[in-house]
């Protein structure tokens, strides 16, 4: 692997460094790694970005391969040769003001990172690490996960002709996410514990197998999970929003966002920096904790509907803070209550997300409320992952209920005779 590459690998904690390509997750003193780009040769402009978008080239109609000098810049060839793409992001940016005027802010914009091709943003990292570890000639790649990650890396793995290996919680994990890594063909190990336990399991077993681990801690998920942030800005012309506001679980997106940005805007790309808030569930929230006391995290148990943020020990909060610092940016908690809330006004808008997604929705309307976000601000909200991800949880909301949860805005299904005077009765009832 004599190959010289333009980025490194810097430990987030002691800033040891490490050449761009040694298969290493984090530093030797344990500290999570970032990889920093060597942006001084870089010629990305907004005239070459947008001209891309007219582009045939897979690569340019990638929303993440777009970006490639500032995700994985292996060179042209290399990238056209190898790529495991699936055409992910380019998802779209929705104006959402109506739903904006219920939770306070009239100039709402909701980019929804469930129209990947798997259903969530987990796509975009997944597309940049499987690409690297067929790059690196690996034969197997494994991830602990509350279900997106599975079934992203299940797929992509399928397509890269690798051996995927799957930890997931035992029963805690949405129907939707269980199938995609059962279908695409993962070896799927149900762990009997939580979600923070799976994420030890797989780290031991990725060691000692040399199996390629592309969980979050993996550098490479986050450079793919940039785009989010750099499409965002071309949907709008690169004109910068006020806010961007996403649900923190593992706190891999935040960070990944924040990284981004900040490099576009070290090239010029974006003249400014739009302000960041992460929005955790009540049940699940870390780093509210650690950053309304200014400590480190201290994990805790995780419990919240919204399944995909239920963790309790993420793995990139050094990362994320430093970020969120950088962004000038808010921690929040909702609860389960108004997750579900925000979805049901989510969902009714004709967009749909599911449940973690929605709690953007709902951090966006705390916010409000107590003034950090004003109304007049410019707000992009991303929805993570597709409504049809967790069927059960909107089944059950608009029918029988669910423990805890007031389902105000219950839309439950008419049971009617198959008599036509019946059926006119209900529809003009
Ligand atoms: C993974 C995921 C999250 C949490 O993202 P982190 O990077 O772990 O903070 C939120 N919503 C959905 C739908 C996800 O799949
Ligand atoms: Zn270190």
């Amino acid at each position: 692997m004599g190959e010289s590459v333009t980025w490194h690998l810097a430990c987030v904690v002691c800033e040891a460094t490490y050449p761009g390509l040694e298969m290493r997750y984090r530093c030797d003193c344990s500290g999570t790694l970032d990889v920093v780009h060597d942006l001084s040769h870089c010629t990305l402009t907004r005239e070459k970005l947008d001209a891309r978008l007219a582009s045939k080239n897979p690569l340019d109609r990638s929303g993440v391969w777009r970006f490639r000098e500032l995700i994985l810049p292996l060179g042209e060839e290399v990238l056209e040769a190898i790529a495991v793409t699936r055409g992910e992001g380019s998802t779209h940016l929705y104006e959402a003001s109506t739903l904006g005027a219920r939770v306070g802010v009239a100039n709402l914009w909701l980019k929804h990172e469930g129209e990947n091709p798997t259903g969530s943003f987990k796509d975009r990292g997944m597309t940049a690490a499987i690409t690297l570890a067929k790059h690196l000639g690996m034969g197997a790649v494994a991830c602990a996960s509350t279900g997106n990650t599975s079934a992203s890396m299940a797929s992509y793995a399928a397509r890269a002709g690798m051996d995927a290996i799957v930890f997931i919680p035992e029963g805690e994990i949405a129907f939707g996410k269980l199938s995609q890594a059962l279908a695409y063909g993962a070896k799927t190990i149900q762990i009997e514990g939580d979600f923070d336990d799976a994420m030890e399991l797989v780290q031991k077993v990725c060691d000692s197998e040399g199996i390629y681990l592309v969980n979050s801690i993996n550098p490479f998920r986050i450079e793919g999970q940039k785009a989010i942030g750099f499409e965002i800005m071309q949907d709008l012309d690169w004109q910068v929003p006020d806010w961007i506001v996403l649900p923190g679980g593992n706190l891999g997106n935040n960070t990944a966002i924040a990284k981004g940005l900040v490099e576009l805007h070290q090239l010029g790309i974006i003249q400014r920096l739009p302000r960041l808030a992460v929005v955790q569930a009540a049940g699940a929230n870390p780093l509210y904790t650690a950053w309304t006391s200014g400590e480190d995290v201290v994990p805790v148990k995780a419990d919240t509907i919204a399944s995909a943020i239920k963790i309790g020990s993420p793995v990139s909060w050094r990362k994320s803070m430093r970020g969120i610092e950088a962004l000038n940016g808010v921690v929040t908690e909702v609860t389960d209550d108004q997750i579900m809330d925000a979805k049901a006004m989510v969902d009714a808008a004709g967009i749909g997300a599911e449940p973690a997604s929605c709690a953007t929705v709902a951090g966006i309307k705390r916010l409000v409320e107590e003034g950090t976000i004003k109304p007049h601000e410019k707000v992009v909200g991303i929805l993570t992952g597709h409504l049809l991800k967790d069927p059960e949880v909107v089944v059950n909301y608009h029918t029988e209920g669910i423990e805890g949860i007031e389902s105000r805005h219950a839309n439950a299904p008419i049971s009617s005779s198959a008599e036509i005077d019946e059926i006119r009765k209900i529809i003009r009832s």
